[in-house]
């Protein structure tokens, strides 16, 4: 089976060049092949005991293929690698949904997108009062921890932290009493994801989500690398803080409900979308919609200000849709089209679940941060905008009161 898959694999067309990911074209089971067989390429600091059986974690390369055994070493040297995968050793998401919609293929029902922004006299007040400088000063917190890497104590703390910064926005809420709610999800590793919510007045009506990975990664040393990961992606976390600060204190309240997460281990296999999207597909939870935010603050020197608009893995009719926000509700920016590969962020755990998933990115991929993964990704570069990332928070804005109002 393995040479089987080796060899489609190698025919199918090179690796995508994608959001979070370092620029790898050796096809991931070329790569491992490689590994295997201690070539050249590998690292030097690769422990001796890479020979050991294979079999603790269990990954996935490609939509529908069979998962592969891999070593714990392995798999760090997969983390190091920059190709994108499921690791499916905790849940799996392609198993998840057959068994689902084998039982109840009810919530495969493409729920009502609108067909244009409707909601303009709603979501531009709020709008006005979203803050750049707030960005600025929740990314300074997020980027002073040493490293977010899931595995991390100081990781564990971050996600600690912002559970906390989150509690203190929901307890100053004016007159949403008892509708704001926050809560840790707990994984099997140390760092959590974080889960703030907006209770609809309609309280089983399908949730409408917003979600960016707070874990970071130094590719060159995991365990003990500087991995600010200002970029990727405490951009794409401080747009959802500062969004549902500004929600809650607007007083928000949709017809039906709202969430906010933040996932841990997005760099290891998408582990903490895939976890907490197992979990509410296994509940039958009505999901209207996911929009994932994975580095929003790259402005390349000489290029367009735009959002990339993921094509692969995300839904057709809910970006053409969110596209239309971005003239209604943003300025300077347009929006335009790229790909993104498999796996290659958390969007990928909803829509393999069957649920409707839209990615806006930095830009094209072409122009994406040249840092991401490395120790300089920092907020330092002058192509690092905090203007740029505040146009996505009014997009988190926009599209949480178009859906759920
Ligand atoms: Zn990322």
């Amino acid at each position: 089976m393995f040479h089987q898959l080796l060899s489609l694999i190698l025919l199918t067309a090179p690796h995508a060049i994608s959001a979070c990911q370092s620029h790898v074209s050796k096809p991931p089971l070329l790569w491992l092949a490689d590994l295997r067989a201690g070539s050249a390429h590998i690292d030097s600091d690769v422990t001796p005991s890479l020979g050991e059986a294979p079999g603790r974690r269990l990954i996935r390369f490609e939509e529908g293929a069979t998962p592969i055994p891999v070593s714990l070493d392995e798999k760090l040297e997969l983390e190091k690698s920059g190709l994108r995968y499921f690791d499916v050793t905790e849940v799996d998401v392609e198993v998840v949904f057959r068994e689902r919609i084998a039982n109840d293929r009810s919530s495969l029902a493409n729920r009502a997108i609108p067909s244009a922004p409707t909601h303009q006299a709603q979501v531009k007040p709020v709008i006005a009062t979203l803050s750049q400088a707030n960005l600025k000063t929740d990314l300074a917190e997020l980027t002073s921890y040493k490293t977010r890497y899931y595995k991390s104590a100081t990781g564990a703390s971050s996600a600690n932290a912002l559970l906390a910064k989150l509690q203190t926005i929901a307890s100053s809420a004016p007159g949403t009493g008892g509708a704001v709610s926050v809560s840790s999800f707990a994984h099997t590793w140390g760092m959590p994801s974080i889960i703030a919510k907006i209770a609809g007045t309609n309280a089983s009506g399908a949730i409408t989500i917003v979600g960016a990975h707070l874990d970071s990664i130094n590719q060159a040393n995991p365990a003990s690398g500087v991995s600010a990961g200002a970029d990727d992606n405490g951009s794409g976390c401080v747009n959802l803080i500062e969004a549902f600060r500004k929600l809650v204190a607007a007083g928000f309240k949709p017809t039906n409900p709202v969430e906010f997460h933040w996932y841990s281990g997005e760099e290891a296999g998408l582990l903490g979308s895939a976890a907490v999207s197992t979990s509410y597909s296994k509940a039958n939870k009505a999901i209207n919609a996911y929009m994932n935010l994975d580095m929003t603050a790259w402005l390349q020197t000489g290029t367009t200000p735009q959002i990339g608009f993921v094509s692969d893995r995300t839904n057709a009719g809910l970006t053409t849709f969110t596209k239309k926000l971005v003239p209604e509700y943003l300025s300077g920016v347009i929006a335009t089209t790229d790909s993104c590969g498999y796996a290659c962020s958390d969007h990928a755990s909803w829509n393999s679940l069957g649920y409707a998933a839209v990615y806006p990115f930095e830009s094209i991929t072409q122009y994406e941060n040249p840092n991401i993964h490395t120790a300089t990704d920092t907020s330092t570069s002058v192509q690092f905008s905090f203007a740029h990332a505040h146009e996505f928070t009014k997009l988190v804005v926009a599209f949480l009161m178009e859906l759920a109002l």
